[in-house]
């Protein structure tokens, strides 16, 4: 395709050794989301954790361990560069101190790469940042979510009230709207709960909540067909938090819970969406301050890059039928 050839290439480690060099995502250009199909984005902000922080981090650990991923996924074959246009644009402006006027500067940066006509895939940042960002993404139409993570984040208030945390971002989008829970599956949900009740809002609302013990009875290629068939043929959006894994996979990260999946189950149910009209993704709650190996921002930019290929090729499809971008 002459097209691709102009699009943005990364730095290749075969012209300059992967560890030097300006820390990007997959090494690709910083760019503009107007010259983008993919943006890649950090949002350095943990101010909706609620336990154990450091996902503020996150973005720079994972531009960091990016370095270590190639050019092309080695099962689908999907060479993402070939088929979209895909850079950095940078990390999103936070206030570390202020939640309201983080969640703010979060939609109106994720809104100006939306009008751009560009999807986003997101660096966390905790999971509270996937509200925003839905804001800003969905607000013409609901979307759906394949979710995988440890909890539901459906969780009402905490503290007294409080209607923003890590802890809730789903209930919210829910609630305004922005996300559709006929369309939303979330597998791995695991740990003690709050009260007997706490799936109960979601699997209500319609979510299809695959516990941790039904996902190990299924299996992984039955989860990818329920998932499949809950997100349907609208848009999708995938939302991987790392402490969905295991701990002994992923333990830099603020709420682990033990009993999780594997890092190759992970790869295979994100390789298994591959077709769903993906709109957006997102890797949360890397926190490198309890990651002292490294080894858990490895794992989050290599479930990015999976994340990249299944959102190439739904950008590559969306354009071949000559539709809109999103
Ligand atoms: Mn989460
Ligand atoms: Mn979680």
């Amino acid at each position: 395709m002459a097209e691709s050839s102009r699009n943005p290439r990364p730095l290749s480690g075969a012209v300059l050794p992967r560890f030097a060099g300006v820390a990007t995502f997959m090494r690709v250009p910083t760019a503009e989301p107007k010259d983008l199909d993919i943006a890649l984005a950090g949002v350095p902000w943990d101010g909706g954790t609620t336990n154990r922080p450091g996902a503020r981090h996150g973005p720079r650990a994972l531009r960091d361990a990016s370095c270590l991923m190639r050019l092309i996924h080695h099962v689908s074959r999907v060479s993402p560069y070939d088929l979209a246009r895909i850079g950095d644009v940078g990390d999103c402006p936070v206030n570390p101190v202020d939640l309201n006027d983080t969640m703010g500067r979060v939609e109106k940066f994720y809104a100006a790469i939306h009008q751009a006509g560009a999807v986003p895939l997101s660096a966390g940042g905790d999971h509270l940042i996937t509200l925003p960002i839905m804001r800003a993404i969905a607000k013409d139409r609901p979307v759906g979510m394949v979710h995988f993570d440890a909890h539901t984040d459906t969780w009402d208030t905490y503290f007294g009230g409080h209607k923003y945390t890590h802890g809730t971002p789903f209930r919210r989008a829910i609630e305004e709207g922005l996300l559709d829970p006929k369309r939303t599956i979330q597998i791995g949900i695991r740990g003690s709960l709050y009260s007997p009740k706490d799936n109960e809002w979601g699997e209500k609302r319609g979510i299809r909540v695959i516990c941790i013990e039904e996902y190990f009875k299924l299996g992984v290629e039955k989860v990818i067909k329920e998932a499949r068939r809950v997100a349907g043929s609208g848009p999708t959006y995938v939302s991987f938090d790392v402490d969905g894994l295991d701990p002994v996979y992923a333990p830099g990260t603020g709420t682990p819970e033990i009993g999780g999946y594997s890092t190759a189950e992970a790869q295979a149910m994100l390789r298994g969406l591959q077709g769903l009209d993906l709109v957006g993704g997102d890797v949360v709650e890397v926190a490198p301050p309890f990651d002292p190996s490294g080894n858990t921002a490895i794992v989050g930019a290599t479930m990015m890059f999976e994340i990249m290929c299944i959102l190439a090729d739904a950008v590559a499809r969306r354009k071949k039928a000559g539709g809109k971008k999103r």
